[in-house]
C-alpha cells in the first residue's frame, strides 16, 4: 500500500505539472493578442476561453484523483484479500502441528494420570484400613508394581518418540535377514505363550541401508502387534523380497483385523482401534505403530497396512535398496 501511495502521489504531481504546462503554454492567437488590439467581443471571448480551460483543468484533476483513488482501493482490497489467503495458507500447517502437539500433550497427560490415580487411590484406601494384613499389603504392592510397569512402558514410548524426532540415524549396509531373525526371537516367547507359530521367509542376502537397532525395533512392534491381536493357535508370517527400487517386508497375521474406518488412524500417536480385543485384552498405549512409522520414514521408506475384520492384517514396509 505504501509503494502504491508513493507512486500515486508522484503520478498525481506529474500529471498536474503537465496540465499546468498545457494550460499555460497553449498557443492561442486570441490569448496572445495585445490589449490595444482587443475589442470588447474579443475580450469576452478570451475570458470565456480562460474559464473553459480552468473548468477542464479542474475536471481533469478530479478525474486523475478519482482514478488514482480507485486504483489504490482495488490494490488495497485485492492485496488484503490475497494477504489474508496467503497468511491462512502459511499458517495452516503451523496450526495443524500445534493442534497435533496439544492433542499429544493432552493424551500423554491422560495416559500418565490413569495409572498414577489408580495407585494413589489404592494406597489411600489401604492406609485407611486399620486391619491391613500383610497379604493385602503385598497385593497392593503387586498392583502398584503393575501400574509402575505400565508407566515405565509409557514413558519409554514417549521418550523414544522424542528421540526419533531429534536424532539422526547412523545408517549402514545391514542384512535384513539378521534383523528379522533378531526381531522374531524377541517376540517368540509371547507367541509361544499363545501357541502362535511365527514363520519367517526373509532371504539372508537381502541388504538395506539402515540402522539395525531401529529397524529391528520397528519389526518387533509389527510382530508384537500381530501376536497380540491374533487368537491362539494361528500363524504370523514375516517375509521380504526385492523389487526394482525397494526391499519390501510384510508382516501378516490372521487375527482380529482392523475396521476400514480405523485403518487411516492406527499410525497416529495414542490411537487404539475400538475393538474390544485391543482395548480390554491387549495392553498398550497406541504408540507402537507411531514409533514404527517414524523409524521407517526416517529410513526414507513407507509403512502401510491392509486389513479385514475377522480375516487378518498385513503391514508392509518399503525400504530403499542398499
Ligand atoms: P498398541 O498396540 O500399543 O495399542 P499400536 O500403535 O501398536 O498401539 O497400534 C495401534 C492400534 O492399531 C492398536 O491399538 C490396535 O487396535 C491396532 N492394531 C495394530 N496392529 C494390529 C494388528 N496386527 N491386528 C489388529 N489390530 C492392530
Amino acid at each position: 500500500m505504501a509503494i502504491s501511495l508513493f507512486f500515486s502521489a508522484n503520478v498525481y504531481q506529474l500529471s498536474m505539472q503537465e496540465f499546468d504546462k498545457g494550460v499555460n503554454l497553449a498557443p492561442d492567437v486570441i490569448m496572445q493578442m495585445p490589449d490595444y488590439a482587443q475589442s470588447g467581443m474579443i475580450s469576452t471571448f478570451r475570458n470565456q476561453i480562460q474559464d473553459e480551460r480552468k473548468q477542464r483543468y479542474n475536471e481533469a484533476r478530479a478525474r486523475v484523483l478519482s482514478r488514482l483513488f480507485m486504483v489504490n482501493l482495488v490494490i488495497l482490497a485485492g492485496g488484503g484479500f490475497l494477504c489474508y489467503h496467503l497468511a491462512r495458507r502459511t499458517l495452516q500447517p503451523i496450526e495443524e502441528a500445534h493442534e497435533v502437539q496439544s492433542r499429544f500433550t493432552a493424551d500423554a497427560s491422560h495416559e500418565l494420570r490413569t495409572p498414577i490415580a489408580a495407585m494413589q487411590s489404592e494406597t489411600e484406601v489401604a492406609l485407611m484400613n486399620p486391619k491391613l494384613t500383610l497379604e493385602k499389603a503385598k497385593d497392593l504392592l503387586r498392583s502398584n508394581l503393575e501400574e509402575l510397569g505400565k508407566l515405565t512402558k509409557l514413558s519409554e514410548g514417549l521418550l523414544r518418540l522424542a528421540q526419533l524426532e531429534n536424532n539422526d540415524l547412523h545408517r549402514q549396509q545391514i542384512s535384513l535377514g539378521r534383523v528379522a531373525q533378531d526381531a522374531v526371537s524377541r517376540v517368540l516367547p509371547l507367541a509361544e505363550a499363545k501357541n502362535i507359530l511365527i514363520s519367517s521367509d526373509v532371504p539372508s542376502n537381502l541388504r538395506v541401508m539402515g540402522e539395525e537397532v531401529s529397524l529391528a525395533e520397528s519389526l518387533i512392534i509389527l510382530l508384537d502387534n500381530a501376536v497380540k491381536y491374533s487368537p491362539e493357535k494361528t500363524e504370523v508370517n514375516i517375509s521380504a523380497h526385492k523389487t526394482q527400487k525397494h526391499v519390501v517386508v510384510t508382516v501378516q497375521d490372521h487375527g482380529a483385523g482392523i475396521k476400514a474406518t480405523e485403518l487411516p488412524h492406527i499410525f497416529d500417536r495414542f490411537y487404539r482401534a475400538d475393538t474390544a480385543r485391543s482395548k480390554q485384552h491387549a495392553n498398550g498405549y497406541g504408540l507402537g505403530l507411531a514409533i514404527a512409522k517414524n523409524i521407517v520414514d526416517m529410513h526414507g521408506g513407507s509403512l502401510s497396512a491392509q486389513s479385514r475384520i475377522g480375516v487378518g492384517s498385513t503391514f508392509t514396509i518399503q525400504l530403499p535398496k542398499a
